[in-house]
């Protein structure tokens, strides 16, 4: 084919001919996804539309892939494309989970088959099937390493904690700051635990974008005022590495040499020579790998007219419907299994640590 246009004829033999080729078994042949992630500024985004990319064009499927830098319009008309575009699918990771229930509404009219991907979709009847991890598991481990570091069945402390969340217009940010909170809350009414800062409902521990500046900030504020008395920080929940690092950023302007306990969350290589370093405590791996290759059978399973396989019905109320969903398993790590948990298994090269 040199130029010009293409008969439709022969568009049709050459369909035909790609979806036998295809081998015709699980009807996948010619199908369309489109692939809503929300931002390239964190590691993760970038390896699960990756994953997912590679995953679905294993499949036989033709991918659409797009970024939308933390803008929640923006993504919302990328998404309009992709149903313009007649994809069979939608995989989307939503920037602000209640901007979707009009293209979602548009994309339903055309049947297409929409999974909430690692983030519920909030407010619309319009989305089939979630998959994710366990987001109050998450939290619990953050909070856990936070009570065995600072070895509060034995010290009495008291230990002085700040607490961050991630943004508010994702879904998982209030799973994760309660699974977090009911592990450190009773230590707090205990008295072993004090947060001099005084904030700790989610409006004010949350952080626009997920975005590390926006923390450090925060974090910068807190020490200004509430630790001008030579007084330390012991323990910091941080719900994500990036936001991690940026409470790193600001403890050392303000002079800490030793870092006090520090949460994260996704095993970013930067994150996890910062734990082989001392200077962020422990992460939270979520195998990105394993997330992706979930979805792909989920939407194999429902294009070919079956069940997915969920395991969780009950979990995940969007406001108009529980949505059936498949979680996976977070897993705590830090210096002592970094290794073992996130090198062995291939998700970071050992020479990336270097
Ligand atoms: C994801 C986390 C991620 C955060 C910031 C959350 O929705 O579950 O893995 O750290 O967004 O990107």
């Amino acid at each position: 084919l040199m130029t010009g246009t293409i008969g439709a004829a022969a568009v049709a033999m050459v369909a035909s001919a790609c979806a036998s080729e295809d081998g015709g078994g699980d009807g996948s042949g010619g199908k369309k996804v489109g692939i809503a992630m929300p931002t390239k500024t964190s590691e993760r985004w970038i390896l699960d539309g990756n994953n997912l990319k590679e995953s679905f064009e294993g499949e036989g499927y033709e991918v659409t892939l797009q970024y939308a830098n933390d803008v929640a319009a923006d993504q919302v008309s990328q998404i309009e494309t992709m149903v313009g575009q007649n994809v069979d699918v939608l995989v989307i990771a939503a920037i602000d989970n209640k901007s979707l229930s009009g293209v979602l509404a548009q994309a339903k009219g055309q049947d297409i088959t929409v999974i909430a991907y690692d983030r519920l979709i909030l407010d619309t009847p319009d989305v089939d099937y979630y998959a994710s991890f366990d987001n109050t598991k998450v939290g619990t481990l953050q909070g856990t390493y936070i009570v065995e570091a600072l070895d509060l069945a034995n010290q009495a402390g008291p230990f002085n904690l700040e607490l961050f969340a991630g943004a508010l217009t994702d879904n998982n940010t209030q799973y994760f700051f309660n699974g977090a909170w009911d592990v450190l809350e009773p230590y707090v009414t205990g008295g072993q635990l004090v947060v001099k800062s005084g904030q700790t409902t989610l409006e004010q521990i949350a952080t626009e974008n997920w975005d590390g500046a926006v923390a450090q900030e925060r974090m910068d504020n807190i020490l200004s005022n509430f630790y001008n008395d030579g007084s330390k920080v012991d323990a910091v929940l941080a719900p994500y590495d990036g936001i991690s690092r940026g409470i790193v950023a600001s403890l050392q302007g303000g002079g800490y040499t030793a870092m006090p306990v520090i949460t994260g969350q996704d095993a970013e290589v930067e994150s996890v020579k910062y734990i082989i370093d001392g200077l962020q405590s422990m992460t939270v791996y979520k195998d990105t790998r394993e997330l992706a290759s979930t979805t792909v059978d989920m939407v194999v399973a429902v294009l070919a007219g079956e069940k997915p396989d969920v395991n969780d019905t009950e979990t995940y109320d969007n406001g108009v419907k529980v949505v059936p969903a498949h979680l996976l398993e977070p897993v705590s790590v830090d210096v002592n299994n970094y290794q073992e948990v996130v090198v062995d298994s291939g998700y970071i090269d050992a020479k990336d640590l270097a």
